[in-house]
């Protein structure tokens, strides 16, 4: 079975040299192209419906990350057929053929944030794809205030589902990585490596603590892209999304930690923050698309957003609480702005920043082994009482 795997270009087996005829004689021909939304992931399947077995196939993404194109070599598609009209997050479904054989192309609203192609175990001449759009637009929707009332209904009404998952898994994603360094401090301290490091000893804290499985997005210095960390989050079960990262200024003197939540940017401090941490997405591309974004698919967005911002919110302040009075670090309060990371998790989640590794003395703070122990408790301190708070609220609920 041929899995995709998120950053590889190209999948096809080397396989093409294969003359890919069927037990019929003819190469297998594409008859039908179906698509229904998935039971177990909030994306879309595509089944493939073939007359034979494909002996080859492979998935790639567009470069722009706006669509998938299939490949199934040796096959062809049966005359005069037309894809059904597709179903979101889909846009267009064009059937060609190139040199390796058939071809799907299947473009998206928004861009893909998963994607996997299969041999369908039960009808194994069928192929299932699957596919996940994200469209970025909704952070710049954020941006738009939402009703109060509609937001405070949605909020209660919610808090009954959200609230029935105890936090079982805390995602920890530390910033950056691989060929993105996040920001260089003082000493040639490097963003990736300070908050990887201090990742681990939340996570190890957390690990003893009874209940918690602890996940991360990456456990290495490698990069991932924005989006992607979202999707690990969800795909590892993730009830709580702990994001670390260190702070740059051009003034050495600045200092101090603060924590964001998702929400609409309120200041200018908070802009260059945002921007430094957005990194790779350009948020201002993916304005022009909130034009396609569906409304009511806005709206369920920020069903469980508004619900999870309450959690989220909780969760910043019992950090910076930490931070301030139990390791003595300056305290720039807790912030919102919209966060693609965030966003992207779909759960209670924040965005930690350590402290300013362009100021001396925060560097090297940050840069010894204590001054990582240190805030590394501080987290794991909050994100226990946070736990212990939210679950003895659920078993008062459940009574
Ligand atoms: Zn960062």
């Amino acid at each position: 079975m041929l899995r995709n795997l998120p950053h590889a270009r190209s999948l096809l087996f080397a396989a093409s040299m294969l003359v890919a005829v069927g037990a019929s004689g003819s190469p297998p021909a594409l008859e039908r192209v179906s698509f229904t939304p998935s039971s177990s992931r909030p994306g879309t399947v595509v089944r493939l419906h073939f007359s034979e077995k494909v002996a080859s196939f492979g998935l790639d993404r567009n470069e722009d990350g706006r669509g998938v194109r299939i490949t199934a070599v040796g096959a062809e598609a049966k005359a005069s057929l037309l894809c059904d009209t597709p179903i979101r997050p889909f846009a267009e479904c064009v059937i060609g053929h190139e040199s390796a054989g058939l071809t799907i192309r299947l473009a998206v609203s928004g861009t893909v944030a998963a994607a996997d192609i299969y041999r369908d175990a039960r009808v194994g001449s069928d192929l299932l794809v699957y596919v996940e759009s994200e469209s970025a637009s909704v952070v710049a929707a954020l941006n738009t205030p939402p009703d109060e009332d509609e937001a405070r209904r949605l909020s209660e009404r919610l808090s009954h589902s959200v609230a029935a998952q105890r936090i079982d898994t805390v995602i920890i994603d530390a910033g950056h990585g691989g060929k993105d360094p996040g920001t260089i401090g003082v000493g040639g301290i490097r963003e990736k490596d300070l908050v990887l490091d201090i990742a681990h000893r939340v996570g190890a804290y957390l690990q003893d603590l009874a209940g918690v499985h602890v996940e991360y997005t990456r456990s290495d210095d490698r990069f991932i892209e924005l989006r992607e960390r979202g999707v690990i989050a969800r795909r590892k079960g993730g009830k709580l999304f702990v994001s670390i990262h260190a702070n740059w200024a051009r003034n050495s003197r600045a200092a101090g930690t603060e924590t964001y939540f998702l929400g609409r940017l309120k200041s200018e401090a908070a802009r260059g923050v945002l921007e430094r941490e957005n990194g790779v997405i350009a948020l201002e591309e993916n304005r022009g698309q909130y034009g396609q974004f569906d409304p009511a698919q806005l709206v369920r967005v920020r069903m469980t957003e508004s619900a999870n911002l309450v959690q989220s919110q909780d969760l910043a302040n019992r950090i910076q609480l930490q931070y301030r009075d139990r390791v003595g670090r300056g305290d720039r309060k807790v912030k919102e702005a919209p966060f693609y990371v965030l966003w992207s998790a779909g759960m209670p989640a924040i965005l930690t920043e350590v402290g300013f590794i362009s100021n001396p003395s925060e560097a090297r703070f940050l840069g010894s082994e204590q001054g990582k122990d240190y805030i590394a408790s501080a987290i794991f301190r909050a994100i226990r009482d946070f736990k212990v708070a939210y679950e003895a609220g659920l078993d008062v609920a459940a009574r």
